[in-house]
Parts: structure tokens; C-alpha cells; sequence
């Protein structure tokens, strides 16, 4: 069975796409047809989410185990430590193994409440994502993913203890990791390099969301945890009023950022999607990353 790292390791770029498990049946609709409108792109794989809290354990476990039975794409499951005890983090791998899934994000998660508040771990649970990658290695042969933040993760002390830690959790054994949004190409580059300085030649993939709406914009500052740089302020702010210009410039945007980043060499482009195809697909036909039978 095909791992992640596998088809990023191509001699060319390639992209993947993360969706969200569905909340209901609308919700399963739209996320299907994404999935059906990219399969034609083949993605190097897709991704899903897991819910805050681990409020979508059943939706995110039922969901990967889909897109492994019913498509031809190489599927990931997204795992967060946050409510659960070891045993309950065992069983969710058993059922991804179970399900053929071999490719697992590995994540603390945030705090239930208040993304931003204190962390506090499950009393029979794990402390840190370098301790689930740790346990999903145990527990058998699977490929593992990790986050990444180009601007630090909020809760580092400095983005030296930031890199540090990225770094525990490639020796913990992860094999990749996906960075967090950000604006600019150098703020990932920054970040590759900080990771290179180390030693460190392990494959991360950037974050990176096609700026269509000003409420994608809004969501953009609220992940990356940056704020829009003039520049690109100066491109979208005067298109506020007018929905297909600022679609248009934010396309554009977000293909001048993936070009930049090809260019510096990245394996690959990994899209969060909010369970839609079109604007992924416009980036990548843009790109030239389509297969000529799509
Ligand atoms: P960690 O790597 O554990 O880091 C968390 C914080 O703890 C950091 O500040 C780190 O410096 C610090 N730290 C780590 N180890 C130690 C240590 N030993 N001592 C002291 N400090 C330490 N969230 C979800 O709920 N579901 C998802 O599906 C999801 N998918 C994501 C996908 C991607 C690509 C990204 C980038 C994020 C995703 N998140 C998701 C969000 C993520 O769960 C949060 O950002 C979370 O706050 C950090 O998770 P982590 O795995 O990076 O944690």
C-alpha cells in the first residue's frame, strides 16, 4: 500500500488536499463531490481532519476509511491527543490499521473551549504530539505526519524552542510534516531553513489556502496566527465589495505564492480546502500540476 511519504518523494512537485469529516448530510454531498471533482487530479493524498476536542472521532474514522476503500487516493487520518487516554488513542490506530489507513497526522490538538487557553492533558492521556507520533510507531507500520508553524506554534516560548520541538518529534519518528498557513513564500522558507540549519533534511509540505473570500482571509490571520502584510492588503482590501475581483486576486495570490514556493524546490503543496474542489483545482491547473487524462 502506497504511503504519503512515497508520493511526496516524486521527482516532481506534487499537491494534496485536506477535507473535513462531515457534520451531515449536505455536509457528506459537497465533501463527496469534492472528492470525486479532484480524484481526476490525483493528488499525491488526502487528508482528514480531526475534530476539535475529538468531537468527529467517529466521522474522521469513517470518512478515511471511505476514501481508502471506494477511491484511488492515498488516504490520511488526522489524530489529536486532546480528551483521550492511551487506551482510547490505541483504539482509535487499531480502527485506522483495521480500516487500511497507513498514513496518520499526528497532533496535540487545542484545548476544548478556548483554542488559545491552557493545555491540560487527559489524566491517563499524552502531554505532547512527539509522544502520540511515539506511540503510533509502536503500534505498527505506519507512515506519520506531524504540524509544522512557519511563525512558531502560539504557545512556544521563541521560535528556537519552536524548531526544537519540531525537531523532538522527527526523532520521535515522524516522517514528514505540513506546515500551518502563512502569507508570504519566505515565511516558510525561513522555516525549511531553520529546520535545515539543524541537520534536519526531513520533508515538510507548506500550508496553503486560496485566498477567495475576505472570510478566507479573516481565517487565514486566525490559523497562521500573522497578521496580512501590507502587500497583500494593498492587492485585496479595495476588491472588498466586489466578490469576483477578490476571488480573482486572491487566485492569483495564492498561485504567484505556490509558483515562488516550486521554485525553492518544495516536494509538494498541501490544500486546505473547507470541503471545496474549485478553487484548488483553478490553482492547480494554473500550476500546470494537472495529469493530461483529468
Ligand atoms: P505539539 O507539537 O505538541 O506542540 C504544542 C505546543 O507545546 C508547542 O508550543 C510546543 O512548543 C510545546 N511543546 C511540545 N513538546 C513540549 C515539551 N516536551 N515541553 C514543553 N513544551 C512542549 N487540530 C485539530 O484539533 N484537529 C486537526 O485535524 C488538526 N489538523 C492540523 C493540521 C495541520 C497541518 C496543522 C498545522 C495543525 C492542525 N491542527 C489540528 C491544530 C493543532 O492541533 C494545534 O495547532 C495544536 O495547538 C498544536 O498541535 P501540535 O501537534 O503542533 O502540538
Amino acid at each position: 500500500m502506497t504511503t504519503v511519504l512515497q508520493r511526496i518523494r516524486s521527482n516532481r512537485p506534487v499537491f494534496s488536499v485536506e477535507f473535513m469529516p462531515p457534520r451531515d448530510q449536505a455536509d457528506e454531498r459537497r465533501l463527496w463531490n469534492a472528492i470525486r471533482e479532484l480524484e481526476g487530479y490525483d493528488p499525491a493524498f488526502v487528508s482528514v481532519t480531526y475534530g476539535a476536542g475529538g468531537s468527529s472521532r467517529d466521522r474522521t474514522i469513517r470518512t478515511t476509511g471511505r476514501v481508502a476503500r471506494e477511491t484511488t487516493l492515498v488516504s490520511m487520518a488526522h489524530l489529536t491527543a486532546v480528551g483521550h487516554s492511551v487506551a482510547e488513542l490505541r483504539n482509535v490506530i487499531g480502527w485506522y490499521a483495521a480500516l487500511g489507513i497507513r498514513n496518520i497526522l499526528a497532533l496535540r490538538g487545542d484545548p476544548p473551549g478556548d483554542p488559545n487557553g491552557p493545555w491540560v492533558a487527559h489524566p491517563d492521556g499524552l502531554n505532547y504530539a512527539d509522544e502520540l507520533v511515539a506511540l503510533v510507531r509502536e503500534l505498527g507500520d505506519f507512515c506519520v505526519g506531524v504540524a509544522a508553524f512557519p511563525y512558531g506554534h502560539p504557545q512556544s516560548a521563541d521560535i528556537d524552542a519552536d524548531t526544537e520541538n519540531l525537531l523532538r518529534k522527527f526523532r520521535a519518528g515522524a516522517d514528514f510534516a505540513i506546515a500551518q498557513l502563512f502569507f508570504e513564500p519566505e515565511d516558510f522558507l525561513r522555516l525549511r531553513d531553520r529546520v535545515a540549519a539543524k541537520g534536519c533534511d526531513a520533508v515538510l509540505l507548506p500550508g496553503v489556502m486560496p485566498l477567495t473570500t475576505p472570510k478566507i482571509l479573516a481565517k487565514t490571520v486566525e490559523l497562521s496566527g500573522a497578521p496580512v502584510p501590507a502587500r497583500i492588503a494593498a492587492r485585496l482590501d479595495p476588491l472588498v465589495g466586489d466578490a469576483a475581483a477578490f476571488r480573482a486576486e486572491g487566485i492569483d495570490l495564492v498561485t504567484e505564492v505556490c509558483e515562488r514556493l516550486i521554485a525553492e524546490g518544495v516536494s509538494g503543496l498541501h490544500f486546505y480546502t473547507f470541503n471545496r474542489a474549485k478553487a484548488t483545482r483553478e490553482v492547480v491547473a494554473r500550476l500546470g500540476m494537472v495529469p493530461s487524462r483529468a
